[in-house]
């Protein structure tokens, strides 16, 4: 059973991850789902505090407490609760659909460290501050959130970057796949 880390890496993610504010995610039901049928002895823990909370607070901000265990072993992942800028959530303000979005997220970062997905958070250039700290930015053309890319030369093409580039091209705030669309557009005219 050694190599049961390869056959869930070598399981086909494609077309199950969803991509918000920059983050891309695994759908935790489906990847459970692939977990299960390979493993059908694997269980999850989310982590509860000493009051029962499926949740743990230092007094300011939240986070959640997973594991997720294959093949008799345990990963365990902490993950921070956050809102849709990917910025911590104060305690006063998280409610459960905050907590519970942490939780799969959570769950399905520790599946990932078993093998599931693991490119997804591989592809994670940027250190999880650096992106939070990033200017929230809207494409007027397609409404999704600008995110960085990666350019040919590896280098990170940062969302203020992209925004002040576009704006000064095309007039307009685009996204980078906008940005091709209307290059396309102008040139086929
Ligand atoms: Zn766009």
């Amino acid at each position: 059973m050694e190599n049961y880390f390869v056959a869930l890496n070598n399981i086909n993610v494609n077309g199950k991850t969803e991509k918000k504010n920059s983050l891309t995610y695994l759908s935790w039901a489906w990847a459970w789902g692939e977990v299960k049928k390979l493993h059908p002895d694997a269980t999850y823990t989310i982590y509860e505090n000493e009051a029962g909370w499926n949740y743990h607070t230092d007094g300011r901000t939240c986070w959640v407490k997973t594991g997720v265990t294959v093949n008799g072993v345990e990963h365990i992942e902490y993950l921070p609760v956050m809102d849709f800028k990917n910025k911590s959530i104060p305690l006063d303000l998280v409610t459960s659909f905050d907590v519970n979005k942490a939780i799969q997220r959570s769950l399905t970062k520790a599946v990932a460290r078993h093998g599931l997905g693991l490119y997804i958070y591989a592809g994670e250039d940027l250190p999880e501050e650096e992106k939070a700290n990033e200017p929230v930015c809207i494409c007027e053309a397609c409404q999704n959130q600008i995110s960085s890319v990666k350019k040919r030369d590896g280098e990170i093409w940062g969302v203020a970057d992209i925004v002040g580039y576009s704006k000064r091209r095309f007039d307009r705030q685009l996204c980078p796949d906008c940005q091709k669309k209307a290059l396309k557009e102008e040139q086929s005219k």
